[in-house]
């Protein structure tokens, strides 16, 4: 048994309190807990174990398409392991990869124990249409297809098979493109039709899982709605009648703010693309934010970070910040712990009884900054405790790749 003593966000609100462990689950929250013949751990700032519920385990040391489908699935999961013991020492307890070759092995080794991490969500490959976003069309289509994390599909039927196929590599989750993102003729394009976006839904509810939707765009938003998927990725392009619809159906929203916020390498789109990407991008941090909050979405923390120089892992708390901008700080870190627990439907994002001990324990925490990785000083994930520093100095270095 383990007690974890001091100020708690228990997933909402902050209080002083005590959280008492055993075996892998909170089995006590309070203030009048006896803690005489229990080890103690006290924090200054303890919050249910942190959640980015979109992320690439790519293992990558560039970020570009190309990198991600040529860098080999060995060489991929062996360099996400440290990224694994990042995202730990970092407070994350539970990730969401929409989307890579590694993922469902990691997820698998630790749900088996024999790695350390956060838990690992996985969607296997994703589901595309052919030449969408993540086909490296330079190549001939049967190498693209072997090398690509995405199973192209392009009719209600076939996209039914790749749902299946995903789910044979032991995904849980189903992840989509239901649009391309910036890289095409300078504009957005809708990606699959809404029959087999429908086709794509019903498959992964059959089987019991959620589907998320990559949507950039106005009609690529609606047709997520519409199919019935449960979070919209990206989301660029929100409008209110859009807000409304995802308000009504319980849909979660996933701005996946941070992904945009690094210095992108654009080198080589020429002006026309560089001008629209960026008039999207500024529209995604005032109006679509603005319309989300105002209509109360139940917004997620998500980086799409993937484990490169750029976008590394250990640093997701990023997110936390940019959403503390629209929101208050209690708010913020609810898009990271409950909120998201609830968008990934798992018992975890809550200090709160029955739920899975997995816990954050940080020092002062004044503003989202301080959620840092530097600030961490103890992990608890599945009520294993681990300190902080010592995963850091192992693996802090492998961030530069
Ligand atoms: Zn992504």
């Amino acid at each position: 048994m383990l007690a974890i003593k001091g100020k708690l966000f228990d997933g909402e609100k902050v209080d002083e309190g005590v959280v008492l462990i055993e075996g892998g689950k909170i089995i006590k929250v309070g203030k009048d807990i006896d803690t005489s013949d229990v080890k103690v751990i006290e924090g200054d700032f303890i919050t249910p174990g942190l959640i980015d519920a979109h992320v690439h385990f790519f293992g990558v040391s560039n970020d570009n398409v190309l990198e991600w489908n040529i860098t080999s699935e060995g060489l991929s999961t062996a360099r996400s392991v440290s990224d694994m013991i990042r995202l730990l020492s970092a407070g994350f307890t539970t990730v969401r990869d929409l989307g890579s070759k590694s993922a469902v092995y990691l997820s698998k080794a630790e749900k088996e124990g024999t790695i350390i991490g956060p838990r690992v969500i996985a969607s296997g490959y994703s589901i595309a249409e052919t030449g969408g976003n993540d086909d490296p069309k330079d190549l001939p289509l049967d190498m693209a297809q072997r090398l690509s994390y995405s199973f192209y599909c392009d009719s209600p039927w076939e996209c039914r098979k790749a749902v299946r196929l995903a789910i044979r590599q032991g995904a849980g989750v189903i992840k989509v493109y239901a649009s391309g993102a910036f890289s095409q003729g300078g504009k957005v394009k809708v990606a699959l039709t809404i029959d087999d976006l429908k086709a794509i839904v019903d498959e992964a509810h059959k089987a019991g899982l959620k589907v998320a939707s990559h949507a950039y765009g106005e009609e690529a938003i609606a047709n997520s709605i519409e199919a019935g998927v449960d979070t919209i990725e990206h989301g660029l392009g929100l409008t209110e009648s859009l807000a409304k619809e995802i308000k009504r159906k319980g849909i979660c929203y996933i701005p996946t703010l941070a992904t945009y916020d690094v210095n992108p390498k654009i080198s080589k789109l020429d002006e026309e693309i560089r001008e629209k990407r960026e008039e999207l991008i500024r529209r995604h941090f005032t109006d679509d934010m603005t319309i989300a909050v105002e209509h109360e979405l139940k917004i997620a923390a998500g980086t799409d970070y993937v484990g490169s120089a750029e976008r590394p892992h250990g640093m997701n708390y990023k997110e936390i910040v940019l959403l503390s901008k629209y929101m208050s700080l209690e708010k913020a870190l609810s898009s990271a712990t409950s909120i998201a627990g609830e968008c990934l439907g798992i018992n975890a994002g809550k200090l709160k009884e029955g739920y899975v001990a997995d816990i954050a324990i940080f020092g002062k925490v004044n503003s989202a900054e301080d959620l840092n990785p530097f600030n961490v000083k103890y992990t608890v994930r599945k009520g294993r405790l681990y300190d902080s520093k010592v995963l850091r100095d192992l693996f802090w270095d492998t961030i530069k790749r």
